[in-house]
């Protein structure tokens, strides 16, 4: 069953991405392929997004960790 979110892009749910600094920051082989800094943030997203036919949890993780830090900014 594919979640809602899955269908969204992001960096963290295309097919070129790999676990770098979970679950915030991705390693992008595309970009890595292409020479330019591989490490990108998870809900990002480029022109190259591809599906991933694999689910994996980086995006909900991720957007679940910055929900987060949103709520501990505020009491700055
Ligand atoms: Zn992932």
């Amino acid at each position: 069953m594919k979640k809602q979110l899955q269908s969204k892009r992001f960096c963290g749910n295309c097919n070129n991405h790999s676990v770098y600094h979970y679950p915030d920051l991705i390693f992008c082989r595309l970009r890595h392929l292409s020479r330019s800094d591989p490490i990108v943030q998870t809900l990002g997203f480029c022109e190259q997004w591809e599906p991933c036919p694999q689910e994996c949890f980086c995006v909900e993780e991720a957007l679940n960790k910055r929900g987060q830090k949103f709520a501990e900014s505020r009491e700055e």
